[in-house]
């Protein structure tokens, strides 16, 4: 078991899970199902021992084959109509 510090990002806390890991590389995305890490509680920014890191970018370099590949859907923001979501979010806001 490794003993994660509290996350960087928000401070929260960091628990070892096994969880699924997107990671990018060269441009690339990956996706690794099962990878045991430090995952924080309030936001899930994930954090991996440098072992496990290393282990995962030799793989990316070595593997010929991948048990699937998935298409994944991209869009940028400045294409998303958000004035609706700026007004449910004004809507909550008023009502709590
Ligand atoms: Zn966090």
């Amino acid at each position: 078991m490794h003993e994660y510090g509290d996350c960087s990002f928000c401070g929260g806390e960091v628990k070892e899970e096994v969880a699924e890991l997107d990671y990018r590389y060269k441009g690339n995305l990956y996706v690794f199902r099962e990878v045991p890490g430090g995952v924080c509680q309030q936001w899930g920014e994930k954090y991996l021992v440098a072992g496990t890191a290393k282990a995962i970018e030799q793989e990316i370099r070595t593997r010929k084959e991948w048990s699937e590949t998935v298409s994944v859907p991209v869009t940028t923001f400045s294409n998303i109509d958000v004035s609706e979501a700026k007004e449910q979010a004004l809507r909550e806001q008023h009502s709590k």
